[in-house]
């Protein structure tokens, strides 16, 4: 299991970081074998076993990488969560959940105990910036939110750095890692409650010239809203930009979110400081 690929860790601990999310903290020698990336955004899947037989059936991986299914078994069901914190000294892996109702991965991690086992791959990173970068606009909803602490973690403290991120309530706030030069701002809906507001906000942000890069982790309909904006408004290079839907919310008859506060919309819309910019 744990010689290249695929790895069965254990659940060492269970806690929740808010009322909308639970961390998940695995161990294992297995976790000798996990090829991390280092890169902040890395990701990886929890396979889980079948449902009727109980067995967690693996996909065959092609010559060309490509996953395939052994012939006569149901397809494995796996969900893609981003690595919080890996010590391999320690032998500890976080990965933290957002609490929703329905999700395969979600129940199970809202009622894992310690000793229960699940199937991981390797983690694959994506966020990459130039070596130059001067700027970043980071904006997620709960589901970026392991990713987007990560990022702030492994920040440069000479990049500046703009942040929104969207929880349902008050309540999912969290506390993020120290950040220099970083505005943060929290703004409340989406997540499966209301429609997210992720790409209208988007759209209030001035985007200062020079190296600069922006990522989005959100809902997909959000995603493609600043997708499109980036390409027809904007005329960004796609190389400036990460923009990766987490999740797909299957109702589209969302209630709006409530409007935004002014005082929120002036510092959202407030440009970035010469000083923060200048080379
Ligand atoms: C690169 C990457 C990294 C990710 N990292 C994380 C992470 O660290 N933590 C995390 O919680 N998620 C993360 N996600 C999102 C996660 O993969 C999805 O939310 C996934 O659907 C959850 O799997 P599940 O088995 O719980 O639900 P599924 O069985 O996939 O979905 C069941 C139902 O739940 C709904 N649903 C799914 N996600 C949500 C949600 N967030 N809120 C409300 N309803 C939802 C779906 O619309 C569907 O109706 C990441 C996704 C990607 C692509």
């Amino acid at each position: 299991m744990t010689a290249g690929m695929f790895h069965e860790v254990t659940v060492a601990r269970r806690r929740f970081l808010s009322p909308g999310m639970v961390r998940l903290t695995f161990t294992g020698k297995a976790l000798d074998h996990v090829r991390a990336t280092g890169i902040a955004d890395e990701y990886l899947r929890l396979f889980f076993p079948d449902d009727v037989t109980g067995e967690t059936v693996l996909p065959i991986i092609s010559a060309d990488g490509r996953w395939q299914t052994p012939e006569g078994k149901p397809p494995v069901r796996c969900s893609t969560y981003t690595v919080r914190r890996f010590d391999s000294r320690r032998r500890e892996m976080d990965i933290d959940f957002v609490v929703h109702a329905g999700g395969l991965a979600s129940e199970w991690a809202q009622t894992a105990e310690p000793g229960h086992s699940i199937v991981i791959n390797n983690p694959r990173g994506l966020y990459q910036p130039s070596p130059d970068l001067r700027w970043q606009l980071l904006m997620a909803d709960a589901t970026g939110l392991p990713a987007l602490a990560r990022l702030l973690e492994q920040k440069r403290d000479n990049v500046f750095c703009r942040v929104v991120i969207e929880v349902a309530s008050d309540e999912d706030k969290q506390s993020l890692p120290e950040s220099a030069n970083t505005q943060i701002t929290w703004i409340y809906g989406g997540n499966g409650v209301t429609r997210s507001r992720i790409g209208e906000v988007f759209a209030l942000i001035p985007l200062p010239p020079g190296a600069g890069h922006i990522w989005v982790s959100a809902e997909q309909t959000a995603v493609r809203a600043i997708r499109k904006r980036v390409k027809d408004v904007l005329a960004l290079p796609a190389e400036s930009c990460k923009l990766v839907a987490y999740w797909i919310d299957g109702d589209s008859d969302r209630p709006q979110a409530a409007a935004l506060n002014a005082d929120v919309v002036q510092s959202l819309s407030a440009a970035w400081l010469e000083e923060e910019v200048d080379a």
